[in-house]
């Protein structure tokens, strides 16, 4: 099957995804700053798409105050903003296709019961013929993807994960599900390059089996480390991390810069947020950060990275 791109591919497309579970944070800033750099390091695009597939989890209001937020700190992006929202037709003609093809089926086993036997591969209901009523949809993983080199995380494996386990493309309360969403959208932008953070590592060959599946190039992957404040607590909207203030954007960006192991220059302190991207645009280099899955920050002052 092959899915329409709306967007002509160019050599370098990138994106920031946010889900709009609150306002950004020093986190989710260091991710749009990094896949913002390295698309503008490539003269590529650069595209900003608003994650709100989960309606229960989306909070009214955070895509503006995000939008603003990037927009303060000169993050500006090349189309007009994607909403998941708004995309439900495209997912549900996606999945419609699959089943013509006879790669999705009705379930209606929760994950803990998929494992108990054994797998995805050997979920019972691929051949019970279960209708639509109060089931997920989940998409065959006969030939899954194992295998992928990660642009600053290296080679990676499936390990015990979730990569060969039957993917839901449509849960039980019909929301449909982020990884055929963020897949569906990356393949209709033309998106060939994502950056994002390295929590999301752990979902990539499952959203990689997909492209194969839809006839899709799949794109690179970067997943650079994430901010946290102890060992396994990354900040996030759901931890209450701090939320950026976009009066203070000069500084975010320096201490933003930073955590990517960039070091603005006494001469650019206090000087605009486009002179600071400039300057970042011309070091930046997404390869050279460490091989981690996350960096500790202070917990008090989340917006202002310490070493
Ligand atoms: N929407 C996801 C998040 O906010 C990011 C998805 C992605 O970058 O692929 O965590």
């Amino acid at each position: 099957m092959d899915v329409m791109q709306t967007v002509p591919a160019s050599t370098y497309t990138g994106r920031f995804a946010p889900s709009p579970t609150g306002p950004l944070h020093f986190g989710s800033l260091v991710a749009a700053l990094a896949s913002y750099l390295d698309a503008r390091v490539h003269s590529g695009h650069w595209f900003v798409r608003i994650e709100d597939v989960d309606r229960q989890r989306s909070i009214k209001n955070a895509d503006k105050a995000i939008l603003d937020c990037l927009h303060a700190h000169g993050l500006q992006w090349d189309e007009p903003v994607r909403y998941q929202s708004a995309c439900d037709d495209y997912y549900q003609t996606l999945i419609n296709t699959f089943f013509s093809r006879q790669l999705a089926y009705y379930c209606t086993c929760t994950r803990k019961m998929i494992r108990q036997q054994g797998g995805g591969s050997a979920c019972n209901c691929r051949n019970a013929k279960h209708g639509p009523a109060g089931a997920a949809v989940r998409i065959k993983l006969d030939t899954p993807v194992l295998s992928f080199n990660d642009r600053i995380q290296g080679p990676q494996q499936a390990g015990s994960d979730c990569a060969t386990e039957d993917m839901v493309l449509r849960r039980r309360d019909g929301h449909y599900a982020y990884n055929l969403a963020v897949v569906a959208d990356d393949i209709k932008q033309g998106v060939t390059h994502i950056v994002r953070g390295s929590d999301l590592l752990p979902t990539t060959l499952a959203h990689l089996s997909l492209y194969q599946l839809l006839n899709a190039p799949p794109p690179t992957y970067a997943h650079i480390p994430v901010a946290a404040t102890e060992p396994g607590y990354k900040l996030s909207k759901q931890n209450k991390a701090t939320a950026i203030d976009p009066h203070n954007a000069k500084q975010n960006l320096v201490q933003a810069l930073k955590f990517l192991h960039l070091y603005v220059p006494d001469t650019l302190h206090g000087a605009s947020c486009d002179k600071i991207l400039n300057w970042a645009t011309k070091h930046f280099k997404c390869e050279t950060l460490p091989k981690v899955s996350e960096i500790i920050v202070d917990k008090q002052q989340s917006a202002f990275y310490k070493d």
